[in-house]
């Protein structure tokens, strides 16, 4: 009998058990693929509050040491005017994009230092129940034979495909299919110089680059979910020609250095579902997909495993119903993920920029500290609610006339 069973070993899913084990608690962690392994379908930023918390948990040592680069330059090119700021309110002071071997293992290692069980090539199945409780699982061990365990709680961390919430039918809201979403065509490249974390913005497109491990960076463009997939031998060109129009400057600087990998082209269809149930609780982009524009996924894959190991902490020592307790993890995620899948998904709609945005991007280019907390919005410091609040833009609107009248 375990306390909790997590399924998914990666940053959401790791992260969840090496917090409960760390109490003390008995977990016992699988997932279908074996480590360490890369996971190539993410360019991996972690954005500042995610880096907090790897710091927190004595996690963000092993990413250093992995001599992933520390990111501390933040620039949004928007054709007339460049915008730089970094996020207000953060410990560290920086993002870090570690590829996810790096990433994953980091957590893993520390869940297993702290007594985590991680069974590697296990395939979960289905839920066990008791009337509508869950009550365990069953999963298909490596040699093909079956396994049953049983524990106290069940944590869905199989990502945005999770059979998990299937198993359980957690129900589904915020939903947009990949056509309302992004395109995102990336490539790891070496030898480039960059100046530091660059997102350039041109009305429908996007272009960014950042630096990884091994000395390379990754760089992608992104155009809107309902352009045609670019055949497979001409993605190169295609990809230079969107890369020159945006800023020839970082296409040169690309066309330097050499790329190191395939290139991957993906977009995804987004999400929230329902958080908890009776016996079950969802973390990571099981229970919340955002579209890959903001790079926000894996710091909100940290933030749940934080908030939910809390609760799971307090429900499995105290003297309260472990139910209760853990269903305040439901509206405390949302309050966080929502605001940002849906600045998410706005942004991913890719839309030439209207007067009012233009008139704030002209304000912030005049306000340093309202264009770090614009950037705090994209570091998970500062909230979409709160930065596009009517009082806000009203703030940024009314110093930047007076700038003008000055
Ligand atoms: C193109 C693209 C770019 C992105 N770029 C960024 C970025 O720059 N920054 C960022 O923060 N986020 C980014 N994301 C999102 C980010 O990758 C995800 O948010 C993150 O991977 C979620 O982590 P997770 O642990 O919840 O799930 P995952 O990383 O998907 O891990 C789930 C794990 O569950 C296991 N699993 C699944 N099913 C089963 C099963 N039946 N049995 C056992 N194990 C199972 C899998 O093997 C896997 O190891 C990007 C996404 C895409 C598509």
């Amino acid at each position: 009998m375990h306390d909790v069973i997590v399924v998914g070993a990666r940053c959401a899913g790791a992260a969840t058990a090496m917090l409960l084990a760390r109490q003390g608690h008995k977990v016992l962690l699988i997932d279908q693929d074996r480590f360490p392994s890369d996971m190539r379908l993410s360019t991996h930023l972690v954005w500042h509050a995610g880096v907090d918390l790897l710091q927190k948990w004595g996690v963000l040592e092993a990413v250093r040491a992995s001599l992933c680069p520390a990111l501390t330059e933040f620039s949004l090119d928007l054709g007339e005017l460049v915008l730089k700021g970094t996020p207000p309110g953060t410990q560290v002071g920086a993002a870090f994009a570690p590829k996810r071997i790096v990433l994953d293992q980091a957590l893993q290692d520390a869940a297993v230092a702290a007594g985590a069980e991680l069974r590697e090539g296990v395939l979960f199945d289905d839920v066990l129940r008791d009337g509508d409780r869950v009550i365990g699982i069953t999963a298909k061990n490596p040699d093909g034979s079956l396994m049953t365990e049983h524990a106290r709680w069940v944590v869905g961390a199989d990502g945005r495909h999770s059979r998990v919430a299937r198993s359980v039918n957690s129900s589904s809201y915020h939903e947009f299919p990949k056509e309302a979403g992004s395109l995102n065509t990336f490539a790891y490249f070496s030898g480039v110089s960059l100046k530091g974390v660059e997102f350039i913005s041109r009305p429908q497109r996007m272009a960014y680059a950042w630096a990884t491990n091994d000395d390379q960076v990754v760089a992608g463009i992104i155009l809107p979910g309902t352009s045609p997939r670019m055949p497979r031998q001409d993605v190169e060109a295609h990809f230079f020609a969107e890369m020159e129009a945006m800023s020839p400057d970082l296409a040169a600087r690309l066309r330097a250095g050499k790329r190191e990998e395939d290139w991957i082209s993906t977009g995804v269809s987004t999400f929230c579902r329902q958080a908890v149930g009776p016996g079950w609780s969802l973390v990571g982009d099981a229970g919340v997909t955002i579209d890959p524009i903001t790079a926000a996924g894996i710091t909100n894959a940290l933030r749940d495993a934080d908030l939910l190991a809390e609760l799971l902490h307090q429900g499995l020592s105290g003297p309260g119903d472990l139910g209760d307790t853990v269903a305040a993890y439901a509206a405390r995620r949302d309050a966080v993920a929502v605001p940002l899948h849906l600045f998410s998904q706005n942004m991913a709609s890719l839309a030439p920029p209207t007067d009012d945005v233009i008139q704030l991007f002209t304000g912030l280019a005049h306000n340093q500290p309202q264009a770090d907390r614009y950037f705090g919005v994209f570091g998970q410091t500062v909230s979409p609610a709160d930065f596009f609040s009517p009082e806000n833009l009203q703030e940024i609107a009314t110093s930047e006339q007076a700038a003008v009248s000055a």
